[in-house]
């Protein structure tokens, strides 16, 4: 089994509920949706070779040919993580959840738990490799920076994660109205309201903007009145100039 594979790298988490626990990222190529801040090239294919850090934090990049075993990702990864205990290994992309057999042949692989950062719409592929996961950060898109809302494919995405250890993540920007948060809140609520809520105000980049701070303390009080954890939370590692 082979899979082009972007990046590998150890780093800590810069998102969400487990931000800065250190982990090993490998990165995935291809996504389902096309979100107006998107900073990976996602088209399968664009990604001859994989690079991979060494030592961690040095952006000092090695390069392998494209499509890797998932032997050799699994020795790479034991590479990087070498001497420094890890919380996890994120499988991210792109959306990992393209690559259900990939991911659960690696699991057997990997002496870590798989925290699996997803944009939550394939529910199908979620259960077909939810018993190699451990972790989930699922993203939840909305409307306003899609070509088309998927509102029930996240429902049914959170029904299925609900089972693991997930929180729920949204990237909020200047133009995110209050409709889509409650929206978002509510759907959220209503599947699993005891999970926690991220709002990531967006790190500016390709002409997207980030709210006002009041605008975004507005956002989170609104979130707040259908659910009973919501944080804000930004892009952290983009601050230490990490990974
Ligand atoms: S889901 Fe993630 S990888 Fe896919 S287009 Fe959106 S931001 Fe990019």
């Amino acid at each position: 089994m082979r899979e082009n594979i972007i990046e590998i790298f150890s780093s800590i988490q810069g998102e969400g509920k487990y931000v800065g626990c250190r982990q090993v990222f490998v990165r995935l190529e291809g996504c389902n949706l096309d979100c107006t801040y998107c900073d990976t090239e996602n088209e399968i294919g664009r990604h001859p070779q994989c690079t991979v850090e060494e030592p961690a934090g040095s952006h000092a990049l090695h390069t392998y040919e494209n499509p890797l075993s998932v032997e050799k990702v699994a020795e790479l990864i034991g590479q990087v993580a070498a001497g420094v205990p890890h919380h996890s290994l994120s499988i991210t992309g792109g959306e990992p959840l393209l690559h259900v057999p990939f991911i659960r042949t690696l699991a057997e692989r990997v002496p870590l738990p798989i925290f699996l950062e997803t944009n939550g719409t394939l529910h199908e592929a979620l259960a077909a490799c939810i018993g190699c996961v451990s972790y989930i950060s699922m993203d939840i898109k909305l409307p306003g920076v899609l070509s088309h809302p998927v509102w029930d494919a996240h429902a049914r995405f959170l029904e299925v994660a609900r089972a693991k250890d997930v929180y729920v993540k949204i990237v909020v920007a200047a133009e995110t109205t209050e409709r889509e948060i409650e929206t978002a809140a509510r759907m959220t609520a209503e599947t699993a309201p005891d999970v926690l809520l991220v709002l990531q105000p967006v790190t500016p980049y390709g002409g997207c903007t980030a709210p006002t701070p009041s605008r975004l303390l507005a956002l989170q009080r609104l979130a707040l009145e259908h659910m009973r954890d919501v944080r804000v939370i930004p892009q952290t590692h983009r601050m230490m100039d990490l990974l």
